[in-house]
């Protein structure tokens, strides 16, 4: 049994801190409540007059006919047993982690530092906006589905280590992923910081990116939103002044290890609004996509030749600054340009290597093993010159060139 508060108060309940205004809220182990000014609880569970055992068993949550049986009085018949409190069943959330502070927001949810009370682990926990509890068969689609993405194991991939579905009202769930916890932010970051990122610690980074994405596809899993504020980074820092670098990083840097984050999100937050809200800003999203006439893992491909390009040059291929014609329809079409002088000291090899993630007609993109085997990684990179068409640098118009994300966030 789960307790709902509800407030009708003149001057107010508080539970951590936040008041409660005209909502009713269900209680969670360790919840501070606060009546006006005069006193304060610290919440517990007690179960038959004992204090609630986590449980060993699943840690799943309740699905939407479970969470109504949450608020049913319980019946006290002698002749029929009352039912094992789904307290008893299911841990909570709240009962295996201390939440802490915020990692950051996002469009939808918010991620903070958790600990784990049973190992001391730190994890980062994505708290999903509450949602309507409307759709039971959703919930157990969703606990099938999330089973699958809870067993994908890759140095290269953000882990999922386990996630909660609880209700916070009579109405509504709210969903908790908890993650490997990333230290040294995104990838985005990176970019800003530097306007554009050098040729050699591109194709390192790549080369962690592509490994990720071989691994996802191999299991039939599309990631299908792939962009630098999804490429978390783990940093090793130099200690000491001779040792020895493991890779073409900066100086301070020993080693970085790429982690590819949030895949699979439209299972958390529905198909409807997960394709909307990629449709909303389509800088990295395929035509497929944008054209919404069905998709493959080569989707993924697309965006990680527009990431490619960003990461090279520090502004998109496809931009309203680029319009006419509109950038949807420079997507649609697939034009793009590598513009002079951006360009003139990158690899050929690599432009070759984008000129074939760019293409509009998924058949004729390259797909992930085409891209692993590409030349760009396994040739130093070295500056030729092209001749062929698709190849060649192009100047741009004057104030034609959008802007690199670096100006931009300098705008802010
Ligand atoms: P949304 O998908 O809703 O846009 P994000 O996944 O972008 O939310 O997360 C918001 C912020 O939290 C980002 O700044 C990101 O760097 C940070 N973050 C997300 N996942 C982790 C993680 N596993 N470890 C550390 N920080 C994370």
């Amino acid at each position: 049994m789960l307790v709902n508060i509800v407030d009708r108060s003149r001057n107010g309940t508080f539970v951590n801190g936040n008041r409660l205004v005209k909502k009713d809220y269900i209680l969670r182990n360790g919840d501070r409540i606060v009546f006006g000014r005069s006193c304060s609880f610290l919440f517990k569970y007690l179960v038959d007059g004992r204090e609630e055992k986590d449980p060993q068993t699943s840690t799943e949550s309740p699905g939407k006919e479970e969470v109504n049986d949450l608020f049913k009085r319980p019946t006290l018949s002698s002749q029929t047993p009352m039912k094992r409190p789904l307290s008893l069943q299911r841990r909570s959330f709240f009962d295996r982690y201390i939440p802490g502070k915020e990692l950051g927001s996002g469009h939808y949810a918010i991620v903070k530092e958790a600990t784990d009370k049973d190992s001391g682990d730190v994890v980062a926990v994505k708290i999903f906006h509450p949602q309507q509890n409307d759709d039971q068969k959703k919930t157990r689609q969703f606990r099938e589905e999330t089973k699958i993405l809870m067993s994908i194991q890759h140095k290269n991939i953000v882990k999922l280590i386990d996630r909660f579905v609880e209700p916070v009202s009579k109405a509504q769930i709210q969903t908790y992923l908890v993650l490997e916890k990333v230290s040294d932010g995104e990838l985005f970051d990176r970019i800003v910081r530097k306007t554009k990122l050098r040729q050699e610690e591109t194709n390192a980074i790549f080369k962690q990116i592509l490994n990720g994405l071989k691994y996802l596809h191999a299991k039939n899993i599309i990631h299908r939103d792939i962009k630098p504020e999804n490429i978390l980074l783990s940093i090793r820092r130099r200690r000491y002044q001779d040792e020895q670098q493991m890779g073409p990083w900066d100086d301070d840097e020993i080693d970085i290890t790429i982690k590819i984050a949030d895949f699979g999100l439209a299972k958390f937050i529905g198909e409807l609004q997960f394709t909307n809200t990629l449709c909303g800003t389509p800088s990295y999203v395929a035509p497929e996509v944008l054209r919404k006439t069905g998709y493959s893992s080569r989707v993924d491909l697309w965006s990680a030749g527009v990431l490619l390009y960003v990461c090279l040059c520090g502004f998109p291929p496809f931009s309203e600054q680029l319009a006419p014609p509109s950038m949807k329809e420079q997507i649609l079409q697939g034009k793009f340009a590598f513009y002079s002088p951006y360009w003139d000291d990158i690899d050929d090899s690599c432009l070759h290597l984008i000129s074939n993630l760019l293409v509009v007609n998924p058949a004729l993109r390259y797909d992930i093993q085409k891209t692993i085997e590409h030349p760009w990684f396994s040739h130093a990179p070295q500056t030729t010159r092209a001749t062929a068409l698709p190849l060649q640098r192009k100047s741009a118009e004057v104030g034609k060139i959008p802007k690199t994300y670096s100006e931009m966030s300098s705008l802010h």
